[in-house]
């Protein structure tokens, strides 16, 4: 069942027409909507410093993606009230930005999204603030790298579960818990479009990739079990159990050519 509230997919959630394919001309978009993205984050984990509130992010979010001449895709999405969601240790996704303090030794999720021409990206990290726990770099260094192992999937013939069974495989590998309640999607004209992409799954099940495709793999991972639970304010989902989790994603074009990472500045 969907959550009404939600940023993040949640899987078997009902989508408004089929997977859509994406010409050159619009994958120009979808390509600056992610540097636009890229650009923003970057800008935000140099600005990370202890003591400062997570809506100070936030302003400097909004600020960043206007300058770079686009707009905000969570802002309102839903029913969102913030630019940008930032969710601190044992918060998975959609932390809404406020009076938090952030502080030396917090792993810091920051997830993004912005449209250009109608076109959206969505990129998400878990940065350290300062000296994290080993425990702690190390969820974010495994959260990084499961990601790399799902886009190394993301090539043409393969099909979405190909991508699933290599986060999940690689992530649990290392005992961690894969989040199941929340889960990657097609993006285009829509922040969500079809597929899903789930981070757990089997290999050679699911919708064929094909040239033109845009999907954002964003796993997330969990020292503890994969249960979430969500906080009173209806939105900032957190771990069941209490345990650290890391959150990283990036919007990918499916080419002949390979995958093509939309929301990273070179491309890559
Ligand atoms: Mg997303």
């Amino acid at each position: 069942m969907e959550r009404k509230q939600t940023l993040t997919l949640t899987p078997g959630a009902e989508y408004r027409g089929g997977i859509t394919i994406k010409s050159p001309t619009e994958l120009i978009a979808m390509r600056e909507a992610g540097r636009v993205v890229a650009a923003t984050i970057q800008v935000l984990v140099s600005s990370l410093e202890p003591g400062m509130k997570t809506k100070k992010l936030d302003a400097i979010a909004s600020r960043e993606i206007r300058r770079l001449g686009a707009a905000p895709a969570f802002k309102g999405y839903r029913g969102f009230p913030a630019t940008i969601c930032v969710s601190l240790n044992q918060e998975i996704v959609h932390g809404i930005p406020g009076e938090r303090i952030i502080r030396e030794g917090d792993i810091v999720s920051i997830d993004v999204g912005a449209v250009v021409d109608g076109f959206y990206a969505d990129a998400a990290v878990t940065a350290p603030m300062g000296k994290v726990s080993p425990e702690g770099e190390r969820l974010i260094e495994t959260t990084r790298q499961s990601l790399e192992m799902g886009i190394r999937q993301a090539v043409v013939g393969n099909r979405v579960g190909d991508i699933s069974v290599a986060v999940q495989r690689f992530a649990e590998g290392r005992g961690y818990g894969v989040v199941r309640e929340y889960v990657g999607h097609g993006v285009g004209r829509a922040l969500h479009e079809e597929p899903s992409i789930p981070n757990f799954g089997e290999p050679g099940k699911g919708p064929l990739l094909r040239p033109g495709m845009v999907i954002a793999i964003e796993p997330m991972l969990n020292v503890g079990g994969w249960q979430t639970r969500v906080l009173e304010d209806e939105w900032t989902v957190v771990t069941a159990d209490g345990t650290l989790s890391a959150h990283f994603e990036h919007t990918i074009a499916i080419t002949e050519e390979g995958p093509q990472v939309l929301t990273s500045l070179n491309g890559s």
